[in-house]
């Protein structure tokens, strides 16, 4: 063994890192914003380009010995302009957060008002929310969706006529439904706004051609790269033709907003690993990869609806499905079904539904997604087993309900969680899933 090895250094993480394999292994990870990384994007992500400070840009840095690095940038920059077709991309984002945040410091003042959807209806946090920083220095005004689970585009008009926002979001982190870009340009200019598209869930789906792109319309659009793009954590900000136009400054804008205004030195190794992720997406079995995807999701809709559970918006356009429990548990379900998957070994997150009767701590719905099953080579055969597996749980914990009153409900859970773990069927399935796995290895 290699004196300088984890395993040698220290034995305790190298375990834990040992255990979390297992468990990706072993386990259907289905968190729709999740996903198994390429061995070489994982190689760029533990060599030795961590080693390097690189403030500034290429052939533009505050360091000296970026001769190398410059040319892994300018190479993650020429192949996302490439793939997504943009003029312009930063690439330095540490992750899909910083690089929104990136987009108010290059567009907003403090105190302007922006508009996204609301977090309890799919939005993200970084859309103007009140507790994240964006809607503390910014003004949020949040539009929502109908009861089906779609933007109400008549107040997303009215709320921009009414509250003239400098900058508006699309984009979303549980939406079953393609987003409408062209609709909300027009909403957009109408109000002098910028308009940004945030592709962080579905990136991957839009390079597939599996999904509509905003690149003819958005003036900004920005994205996680670990999510179906399936590279390392991170994110990039692309300006688009249109967004130069309204701004011509607008590149040289995000640019100054990542560094000096946000960030300090990038990290080179997810430099390197982008442009890796990059080189994968434009593959033509990437193509078939993000359109598998989406026949996935749709069988898997299918599945569950014919053992009886409801989907928001009855199905899904996408990669992911919105479990509406309400008919099964009352208010308040999506706790109990995400435990129970949990015991199965089936990764999932409890996830609130439009007009939630429940609270976000005890939503009424569970969310879950085919990026990363796909990814192992799971198909349509497997999807109909596992969807299967998943009713056959939800059944086996269906007399539990969550109690309406607050103050029983921490009891509630202690005692639920004590007699799941002991459950015959969700143990059963588990040692099912586990035996599913064994055919579909990780990258
Ligand atoms: C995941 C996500 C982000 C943020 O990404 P992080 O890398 O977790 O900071 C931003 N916007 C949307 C729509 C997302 O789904």
């Amino acid at each position: 063994m290699n004196k300088y090895s984890l395993k040698f250094q220290d034995k305790k993480i190298f375990s834990l890192i040992e255990d979390e394999k297992v468990r990706q292994r072993d386990g259907l990870e289905m968190i729709p914003s999740e996903n198994y990384t390429s061995a070489a994007v994982r190689e760029c992500m533990g060599s030795i380009l961590t080693n390097k400070y690189s403030e500034g840009y290429p052939k533009k840095r505050y360091y000296g010995g970026n001769e190398v690095i410059d040319e892994v940038e300018i190479l993650a920059q020429e192949r996302a302009k490439k793939l997504f077709g943009v003029p312009y991309v930063n690439v330095q984002p540490y992750s899909g957060s910083p690089a929104n945040l990136a987009v108010y410091l290059a567009t907003c003042n403090p105190g302007d008002t922006v508009m996204g959807l609301n977090l309890p209806d799919g939005g993200h946090l970084t859309h103007g929310w009140k507790v994240s920083a964006t809607g503390t220095f910014y003004k949020g005004v949040m539009y929502h969706v109908d009861e089906n689970g779609r933007v109400d585009i008549d107040e997303v008009w009215r709320l921009a006529k009414e509250h003239k926002p400098k900058l508006i979001w699309t984009g979303a982190t549980a939406y079953v439904y393609q987003y409408d870009f062209e609709k909300f340009v027009e909403i957009a200019q109408s109000v002098g706004a910028y308009f940004a598209a945030d592709i962080a869930h579905v990136a991957g789906l839009i390079v597939a051609g599996v999904h509509t792109s905003p690149f003819k319309y958005a003036h900004i659009v920005t994205t996680t790269t670990h999510k179906t793009l399936r590279g390392p954590r991170g994110g990039m900000i692309m300006v688009t033709n249109q967004g130069l136009k309204k701004d011509p400054e607008l590149g040289d804008k995000i640019d100054r907003a990542i560094f000096p205004g946000l960030q300090g030195g990038p990290h080179d190794h997810q430099t390197a690993a982008i442009a890796v992720t990059l080189k994968e997406a434009s593959t033509p079995s990437f193509r078939t990869y993000g359109s598998q995807i989406v026949k996935n999701a749709k069988i898997l809709a299918e599945t569950l609806k014919k053992r009886g559970i409801s989907l928001i918006g009855g199905g899904t356009e996408n990669h992911l499905l919105l479990l509406n429990l309400v008919p099964i548990f009352g208010p308040g379900g999506g706790v109990i079904v995400s435990d129970a998957l949990g015991v199965a070994h089936i990764t999932v997150n409890k996830n609130t539904i439009p007009k939630d009767p429940s609270s976000p701590f005890y939503p009424s719905g569970v969310r879950l997604g085919t990026p990363a099953l796909t990814t192992r080579g799971m198909k349509e055969k497997e999807m109909k087993i596992i969807g299967n597996l998943i009713a056959d749980c939800i059944d086996a914990v269906k007399v539990y309900r969550v109690p309406a009153n607050k103050e029983e409900r921490t009891e509630f859970l202690k005692k639920m969680r004590k007699e799941i773990a002991l459950n015959k069927i969700l143990l059963l399935v588990r040692s099912k899933v586990k035996k599913l796995t064994r055919g579909f290895i990780i990258p």
